[in-house]
This record gives structure tokens, sequence and C-alpha cells, in this order.
């Protein structure tokens, strides 16, 4: 499956494995991935999206 927009990308601290030395990594939260700029647009322009419909 491929995907055209990356809305995560591997996380620079644990370098996609989520965990420093048996931590859970503070900046995944343990995932291995972390949001990229578009991600976060994305999820800005859904959280927009959502109260200007409730508006
Ligand atoms: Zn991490």
């Amino acid at each position: 499956m491929k995907k055209d927009l990356n809305m995560e990308k591997e996380c620079a601290k644990c370098h996609g494995r989520g965990k420093i030395n048996n931590t859970i990594c503070a900046a995944c939260n343990g995932t291995g991935t972390v949001l990229t700029e578009d991600g976060l647009k994305i999820l800005k322009f859904l959280r927009d999206g959502i109260r200007t419909s409730e508006s």
C-alpha cells in the first residue's frame, strides 16, 4: 500500500523504535512515528472544519 501524502514520519529521537534505552520515547509516546507538517496541517484543517460546521 502506497501513501501519496505522508502524515507521519519516523521519530528522529528513537529512530522509529518507540523506545530509548527501554524507556518509552517521550517525543512519539512509544509509537515510533511523529506527525509531519502535512499531518499537522490536515489535523488542524479537520478541527477547523468541525468547528465551522458546528456554528
Ligand atoms: Zn520516538
